[in-house]
């Protein structure tokens, strides 16, 4: 039974379809294997067995029914029977959401965010949701008020984060997909330490209703899953306008496929490389991966070119102004009385103080330290306004950039996957480990990263690809184009 747990999304949904197996016994044999798993690997917060069994027989119901249809009117949804991971910061009704935090340890959403009810209405099945980064601020999945993730490869070591549950369960074969929220990172980075594909999407491609809040103007909603083809089997389904979010935009979600003319190689497509990425402090495998890769991509056909992002610097203390000036807004409204926690006190002020600060965790708190004072009168123009002009300039340098290339290839980290506890007094060095992810957030660009080799610990090496506003449809085919002719992803960790 355990080599079920080996098929991607593609692999599923065409067992499935072909009748080879029932989503019960797909789904059985992922959570065996979570289950198994769970005590080493820990990626999961609320795991969802008997509810993922009850939408697997409605799925196999479902078809069954469709099958006896002489004529059936409608098609199948695309997803039918397919189990898959949820970030514990995507809202599903009835099933408690933490958000990695202590403050919403009961907290039940009596409402379904868009990008779930999207996958549900595609019949997915949920096997539960998946430890995180608490409210998703962080880069290793150690700031969980639940407990730390290990990463597969090495269980000594981090999935990275904050999307590290859904990564770890990609990687360790718990789950073929899960989604997972970039605000920094938080899909990329986690995809790249754990050797799996992972997608961000555009800003504004995918609804944010039901996805909790942290930095507004950065939040996407993303996907984790084996391969570049996979990934974007479910984000179609994600995809698109939301009457519920005004930032979502009303561009067509192309139809991605991936038949045998998208192998015919990568002729005519322009691959930027920008030096500002490859940074000393980079470690050398990492560099020397990415070169390989990019050196794959132009035996495909692509053209390798030069390109200069120059304020990519900037990013680091551009985003470590506006994520927390935005996050220490949105946080204000867990106060103890309307949301979650809510401890003992004598007055309304001090319910605020004491559910605040007994419910949420020190990276929290510093992060609204640092976003209040960022906005407080006599500073405001000085870190917010001063970080909104550069983020501007970040943004323009991407935009020329796309007048040159289709795409820029670049490291996900400056390293693979580094020890737990390694940053643990040391928010700076954590926050370093961004700096090649942030300015895609900032620029508002998708990127996919996926693994393109193993440092000489064996843990994975992750590149991204970063295309033009709404361009998903291209980084997808690139990443798949590089996967025909590699087999990183193919990868497994041993843990049994
Ligand atoms: N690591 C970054 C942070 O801590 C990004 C997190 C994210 O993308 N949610 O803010």
């Amino acid at each position: 039974m355990s080599d079920l747990t080996d098929l991607g999304v593609r692999q599923c949904l065409d067992a499935l379809e072909r009748g080879e197996l029932s989503s019960r016994e797909l789904t059985l044999a992922f959570l065996e294997r979570s289950q198994r798993l769970e005590p080493a690997v820990h990626a999961f917060i609320t795991p969802t067995p008997e509810l993922a069994l009850q939408m697997a027989d409605a799925a196999d119901q479902r078809r069954q029914a469709w099958k006896r249809e002489a004529s059936p009117s409608q098609p199948l949804p695309g997803l039918l029977g397919l189990p898959l991971a949820i970030k514990d910061v995507l809202a599903l009704k009835g099933v408690r959401c933490t958000c990695g935090s202590r403050i919403l340890e009961n907290f039940v959403p009596p409402y379904t965010g868009t990008a779930v009810q999207r996958l549900l209405d595609a019949g997915v099945v949920v096997t539960g949701k998946t430890n995180m980064d608490e409210f998703a601020m962080g880069s290793s999945t150690e700031n969980s008020g639940y407990g730390p993730t290990h990463n597969p490869w090495d269980l000594t070591r981090v999935p990275g984060g904050s999307s590290g549950g859904s990564a770890a369960a990609v990687a360790g074969r718990m789950v073929p997909a899960a989604l997972g929220s970039d605000t920094g990172g938080s899909v990329r980075q986690p995809a790249s330490f754990c050797g799996v594909t992972g997608i961000k999407p555009t800003y504004g491609r995918v609804s944010r209703y039901g996805l909790v809040a942290f930095g507004s103007s950065l939040d996407t909603v993303g996907v984790l899953a084996h391969s570049a083809e996979d990934a974007a089997l479910i984000f179609t389904h994600l995809a698109g306008y939301d009457l519920r979010d005004a930032t979502t935009l009303d561009v067509p979600v192309p139809s991605i496929t991936f038949d045998k003319a998208n192998l015919v190689g990568l002729a005519g497509l322009r691959v930027g490389v920008p030096e500002e990425y490859f940074i000393t402090g980079i470690q050398p495998e990492v560099e020397a991966g990415i070169r390989q890769a990019i050196e794959v991509l132009r035996g495909l056909g692509a053209e390798i070119k030069p390109v200069h992002l120059p304020h990519t610097a900037e990013a680091l203390p551009v985003y470590y102004l506006i994520a927390p000036a935005e996050a220490s807004a949105n946080l204000a409204r867990y106060d103890g009385v309307r949301y979650g926690l809510r401890e003992p006190a004598d007055s309304v002020q001090e319910i605020f103080f004491n559910s605040r600060g007994k419910g949420f965790g020190a990276e929290v708190k510093r992060r609204i330290m640092l976003g209040t004072y960022a906005l407080s009168a006599g500073y405001y123009d000085a870190y917010y306004g001063q970080a909104q002009k550069v983020r501007t300039l970040i943004k323009d340098d991407f935009e020329q950039a796309f007048q040159a290339v289709d795409v820029i290839a670049a490291p996900v980290a400056p390293s693979t996957a580094f020890k737990l506890g390694e940053h643990g007094d040391d928010p700076l060095a954590m926050y370093l480990e961004d700096v090649f992810t942030l300015p895609a957030n900032l620029a508002g660009v998708p990127g996919l990263a996926f693994p393109v080799g193993f440092d000489l610990h064996g843990l994975p090496i992750g590149m991204q690809l970063m295309g033009a506003h709404f361009h998903e449809d291209l980084l997808f085919r690139v990443g798949h184009a590089y996967q025909q002719v590699t087999a990183w992803h193919q990868r497994t960790p041993a843990l049994g």
